[in-house]
């Protein structure tokens, strides 16, 4: 058995996904991107099929160690995302060989179903209430939201009580049997996230994500996870178990790997078992596609550090396209519980709707992420 062809696949909102088909017809799926960068992520994609095809997709691991060693230069996330969606991809294709799900493969389910949280637009007070209502009518026990807009260095009493207020404001809609977690982008400076994040103890936030930019991991990040009681999240842009070894140095307590950035699931589930050694929680970012989605649901189920899963059904950032139109069959992601249900089918337990992902790509899609300026002209944090 060998890899006969590699294809991507360019298609909106934000998305690359791969399809890997080996000699003897199987088909694996995976998603190798960075948002904002999925072309380039492609062309690292392209830059690695001659190391695939004629190899053999069953060596799941020597392949990742090769991909990622023998260029030479390697991690970072155009590389370490195009290994990403490559490694779902060949473990889609041994789960399919077999006829089990991924989880099966990892060691088995450790849970029943995964649960997941929503994201709310956290533009205004008003906006969070509205918006948490729409995702407990969906099913979800948990969401998620940017609690400001820009911040500056040392922003102003009325900018630090505003976060207060979007937060208070969930919680109050959410009541004390449901949860939500704020996500910074890195928008604190250190002096900020130290000034706001004892404010914020009371309402007892799930956790806080990326308070201060990762370049910030060693230098800054543990006076912060040192200066409040709230859980502390950060890794959607680490890229391997060395990135995260600095994260877990800075006492995060909930790991964000991303399956499409950070190497895979065989990465990720690495990453998994690295938290355990320091009793932190996994909690994958996945504001991506559905193979993504399907992915880290895999890992979910065999890992027993879980704590919770990112989706982006009806995420601000999409309009007009959804995870769900790619799939076959929509109802794999139907809640129970607030959590997606074991996943049964063989591989990534998706089917993808390889026509419609065909038809997609022909109009693909030129999404980058926003700009943001302060009021002086400067660059800011989005
Ligand atoms: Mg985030």
């Amino acid at each position: 058995m060998r890899i006969a062809r590699v294809e991507t696949f360019l298609v909106p909102p934000r998305w690359l996904f791969l399809r890997i088909e080996t000699d003897d017809g199987l088909v694996g799926w995976g998603e190798p991107v960075v948002e904002g960068r999925a072309a380039t992520v492609a062309a690292a994609v392209r830059e690695l099929e001659p190391q695939l095809v004629g190899a053999d997709p069953r060596r799941i691991e020597d392949l990742w160690q090769q991909l990622t060693r023998s260029g030479f230069y390697r991690g970072g996330p155009v590389f370490s995302s195009a290994i990403a969606g490559i490694d779902q991809a060949l473990w889609d294709l041994a789960g399919k060989r077999l006829g089990v799900p991924v989880h099966e493969l990892l060691g088995g389910a450790v849970r029943d179903r995964v649960r997941v949280y929503g994201w709310v637009a956290g533009d205004d007070p008003a906006n969070v209430r509205d918006g948490v209502a729409a995702r407990l009518a969906q099913g979800l026990t948990a969401v998620k939201m940017n609690a400001s807009g820009p911040l500056t260095a040392i922003d102003s009493p009325a900018a630090v009580r505003g976060v207060v207020e979007r937060a208070a404001a969930a919680r109050e809609a959410l009541g004390d049997d449901a949860d939500f977690a704020l996500d910074f982008h890195g928008r604190f400076s250190p002096a900020m996230a130290r000034r706001t994040l004892p404010l914020l103890e009371p309402l007892l936030p799930l956790f806080v994500e990326e308070p201060v930019v990762p370049e910030l991991a060693a230098s800054a990040l543990p006076a912060v996870t040192a200066a409040t009681s709230i859980p502390i999240a950060a890794g959607e842009r680490a890229y391997s178990r060395w990135d995260f070894a600095a994260l877990f140095a800075a006492g995060i307590a909930v790991a964000q790997p991303d399956v499409s950035h950070a190497g895979g699931i065989s990465e990720t589930r690495r990453i998994a078992a690295q938290a355990e050694t320091v009793g932190a929680s996994l909690a994958p970012h996945c504001p991506l596609g559905p193979i993504a989605l399907a992915a880290c649901v895999q890992v979910d189920l065999a890992s027993t550090n879980f704590l919770i899963q990112e989706q982006s059904r009806g995420i601000h950032y999409n309009s007009q396209w959804d995870v769900l139109d790619y799939l076959a069959d929509t109802s794999v992601f139907d809640l129970v519980d607030g959590g997606i249900p074991r996943l049964e089918g063989p591989g990534l337990g998706i089917e993808v709707d390889e026509q419609a992902v065909r038809a997609a790509a022909e109009r693909g899609h030129d999404w980058h992420a926003p700009i943001w300026r302060h009021v002086d002209g400067s660059l800011a944090e989005w």
